[in-house]
């Protein structure tokens, strides 16, 4: 399921490629190319065009063979990869749904830490310049309980928040594995599609005389 990273055999571009595909392309280039993994950290890649030069010819039958082959599997292969897409939508649209419901529990807690602290800030205020005698007393007790209230109401906020952001990243590396499954799906495909295409190459260049050295 990871991808090994990888460099095409005509551009030179980086790319990562799944262990599972044998046949792919260059997003860059559109180079096609055959992936050798007789070392799985650095597999070998050769382009279509130099196969096509390097083997005999093959005969059309056979060529004709493996594409059905291929074809049928590809076939089959389409009802799994729509269910991989519609998993990576569901997977997109819970975590979405999830966002939300994160951010409305964070605002709760935030509002009152705000209210509180600009009540506190208020009343300190009224203590430093405004109140005098009795109610200085009365004004500094409830600016100290403010502020108390306030940093209760952040401790709060802050809680639901790392608790929220847990929860999401839950959900965030369900979207993720979801998402490269899919892309596996469909890289497997391509890659029956292009070995199909490598088949007809070989069955045309047998034909056609092939290996005559150009
Ligand atoms: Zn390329």
């Amino acid at each position: 399921m990871t991808q090994v990273p990888a460099r095409c055999p005509q551009c030179d571009a980086t790319m990562g490629l799944f262990s599972t595909v044998r046949h792919s392309r260059c997003s860059f280039c559109g180079c096609r190319f055959v992936v050798d993994w007789s070392d799985p950290a650095t597999p070998r890649l050769t382009g279509f065009e130099d196969i096509i030069k390097s083997s005999p010819g093959v005969a059309p039958q056979i060529a004709a063979a493996h594409v059905r082959d291929l074809e049928s599997a590809a076939t089959s292969a389409d009802a799994q990869i729509e269910a991989s897409r519609e998993q990576a939508k569901t997977a997109a649209e819970a975590h979405e749904r999830k966002v939300r419901s994160a951010q409305r529990a964070i605002a709760a807690p935030q509002s009152r830490t705000l209210a509180a602290g600009m009540a506190a800030a208020l009343v300190v205020f009224l203590v430093a310049f405004v109140l005098e005698d009795a109610l200085w007393y009365v004004g500094l007790v409830l600016a100290a309980l403010l502020v108390l209230l306030t940093r209760m109401a952040y401790r709060r906020w802050q809680g639901t928040e790392s608790q929220a952001l847990a929860g999401l990243e839950e959900s965030r590396q369900v979207v993720q594995q979801a998402q490269n499954s899919l892309e596996e799906s469909l890289a497997i495909q391509d890659d029956r599609r292009l070995e199909q295409e490598l088949w007809q190459a070989r069955a045309a260049a047998g034909s056609s005389g092939g290996a005559s050295g150009t």
